[in-house]
């Protein structure tokens, strides 16, 4: 059953929580969102500036507040944490972040024990890993963005080659949402063809070359707008503001986001992107499509690249 009247909490109002709340307001899913930030005045100044356009939009309730304003939320997006600067991967991050997200993990475990967790910092498969251990609560409510955003990148990258729509485009980067990510290859489909059908057709579009070009596009996406505009925030935005709306209406959308593994490709205990059927309670399914050998390889190398990074963090 779909919720009417939304609660979505964001903690980290910077960059990417402002922008999802603003993208929220502008879509009108939710009926309130809170926002927290270490820096209250911060969060209180962009729900100031976003509230201001309501007579625009439909009318929701965005105010600044602490965790106890947050009970009772439907929803927590987690994005407090230090962003990627030019130069550092997502996994430079991790010391830093794992200390802020242990903090405000702390914190949800006596405020919104019943929430749908979606963790957005990075690197968001470790931090949505630890969240999920600090917090104690099931896998299935706390997931994280993973490489929804790298593949609506993929997509919309394909769909420039193609020249046709990118939401005629099915296809998933999966694994890690960083460097050790990979294109799915064989689960790439366009109006039902696949890859090398849909080329065939367009008139052998997808030189060899392409596919290494397209995948590599896709990965080195955020440190492209990172060296120019210093941080990412409107593409992120709308992925989690898509993955928030799926939930909220209970869809049972198929999103590659990242989640708690449980044997699927003889992997387990480990956070990181498969396609995933999500619905009003978090995680519904966890799929595995047909992966090549070789990128049944990719996801395997991604785990362990994913396993030391938590292990490290215990050092
Ligand atoms: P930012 O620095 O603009 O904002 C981070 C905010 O978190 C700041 O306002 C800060 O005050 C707040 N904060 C810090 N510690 C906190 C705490 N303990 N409690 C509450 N708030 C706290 O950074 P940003 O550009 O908004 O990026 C936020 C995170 O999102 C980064 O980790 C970044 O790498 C990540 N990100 C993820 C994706 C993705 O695809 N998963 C995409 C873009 C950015």
């Amino acid at each position: 059953m779909a919720k009417t009247a939304a609660k979505v909490t964001i903690v980290g109002a910077g960059f990417v929580g402002s922008t999802i709340a603003y993208t929220l307001v502008n879509a009108g899913t939710v009926s309130e969102i809170v926002l927290v930030d270490v820096d209250n005045a911060r969060a209180e100044g962009e729900a100031m500036d976003i509230e201001h356009g309501s007579p625009f939009f439909k009318e929701s309730l965005i105010h600044a507040g602490d965790y106890q304003t947050a009970a009772g939320s439907d929803i927590v997006i987690v994005t407090a944490g230090t962003n990627q600067k030019p130069g550092e991967t997502r996994m430079d991050l991790i010391t830093r972040n794992a200390a802020i997200v242990t903090d405000v993990a702390k914190q949800l475990k006596e405020t919104c024990p019943d929430a749908v967790i979606l963790v957005v910092a990075n690197p968001v498969d470790v931090m949505t890993r630890v969240i999920q251990e600090t917090t104690g609560f099931p896998a299935e409510r706390v997931i994280g963005s993973g490489t929804n955003l790298d593949s609506a990148r993929f997509r919309y990258l394909l769909s420039k080659k193609f020249g046709v729509d990118s939401r005629n485009i099915h296809g998933y980067i999966l694994g890690e949402h960083g460097d050790s990510e990979f294109a799915a290859w064989s689960n790439v489909h366009i109006a039902g063809m696949n890859i090398n059908e849909a080329s065939d057709i367009f008139g052998g579009i997808m030189g060899d070359y392409d596919y290494i070009d397209i995948a590599n596009a896709t990965k080195n996406a955020a440190y492209e707008i990172i060296n120019r505009k210093r941080a990412t925030y409107y593409g992120i935005a709308a992925s989690a503001a898509r993955i928030t709306e799926a939930i909220l209406r209970d869809e049972k959308s198929i999103m590659p986001l990242s989640v708690k593994l449980n044997g699927q490709y003889g992997l387990r205990d480990i956070y990181l992107s498969l396609p995933t059927v999500i619905g009003q309670h978090g995680v519904v399914r966890i799929l595995t499509p047909y992966l090549s050998e070789e990128e049944e390889g990719k996801l395997h190398h991604s785990a362990k690249v994913l396993a030391e990074a938590y292990e490290g963090l215990k050092k």
